[in-house]
């Protein structure tokens, strides 16, 4: 067995553990693995490993790799798109996570149209405030969520975060309680459904999904610290 075939099994026996712990089926929690900075060899061999939806945080880096693998695989965009990528974005992922403004939304809304699709995409929330992090702050969220929910070629099927890094995974906890409350809030007020909380990354993913995560993105438990090395070297790396 590979070592990111290793890791990947146990990411699913802690994905498991964690929704046990909750009462959650373990099947509502999807598994994004983080490929951002790794080697389409390294993508190959968590796809041998069973592995099928992948992230990445930039849209150049993307369309090199995803043009050397082949398969049914899933790419979601997790990283900010600026407006001016929207329309290659549009044509390489199958969601795009990270929406962040009302301009980038209608830029996707708008090539969406062009070439004829539908576009997932998640609303990437700053619930933690941190000034240095992209995201619609929780307040702003509801006012812009009608126009966001009328764009025809747009599904908005959720909203996105990231915590801020704690060495106590426990210490993330209040953001993606606060995520989930959120959602809880427009769901009410507006009466849109928002079936997915992305949330969870590495160092935090199982407090994630205690909280309610139905998405985790996860690269470094994965492909290890320095990525590529890992399926070189064939060693366990994080
Ligand atoms: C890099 C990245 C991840 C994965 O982080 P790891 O700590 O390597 O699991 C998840 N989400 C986003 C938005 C990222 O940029």
């Amino acid at each position: 067995m590979s070592v990111i075939a290793e890791n990947l099994e146990k990411i699913h026996a802690r994905i498991a553990s964690a929704a046990g712990r909750v009462g959650r089926d373990p099947s509502g929690v999807l598994l994004v693995a983080v490929s951002k900075k790794c080697p389409p060899e390294c993508v190959r061999a968590a796809v041998e490993a069973g592995q099928a939806t992948f992230g990445e945080s930039r849209v150049q880096e993307a369309k090199a790799k995803v043009s050397h693998l082949s398969g049914s695989l899933h790419w979601h965009l997790i990283g900010h798109l600026q407006t001016n990528k929207a329309r290659d974005a549009v044509e390489l992922f199958e969601m795009i996570q990270s929406v962040d403004s009302v301009r980038l939304a209608r830029e996707l809304d708008r090539w969406a149209e062009r070439a004829g699709r539908r576009m997932a995409v998640l609303l990437e929330c700053n619930v933690s405030g941190e000034g240095s992090k992209f995201g619609f702050k929780p307040d702003e969220v509801g006012a812009v969520l009608p126009e966001l929910n009328a764009m025809q070629r747009l599904e908005i099927r959720g909203l996105m975060t990231m915590a801020p890094f704690f060495k106590d995974p426990q210490q993330a906890r209040p953001a993606f309680r606060a995520l989930r409350e959120l959602r809880e809030r427009l769901q009410q007020q507006q009466g849109i459904p928002l079936p997915e909380l992305s949330m969870g990354m590495t160092n935090d993913f199982e407090v994630a999904v205690e909280e309610g995560a139905t998405v985790v993105r996860i690269g470094t438990a994965i492909f290890g610290e320095s990525r590529g090395a890992v399926c070189e070297r064939g060693e366990p790396d994080a």
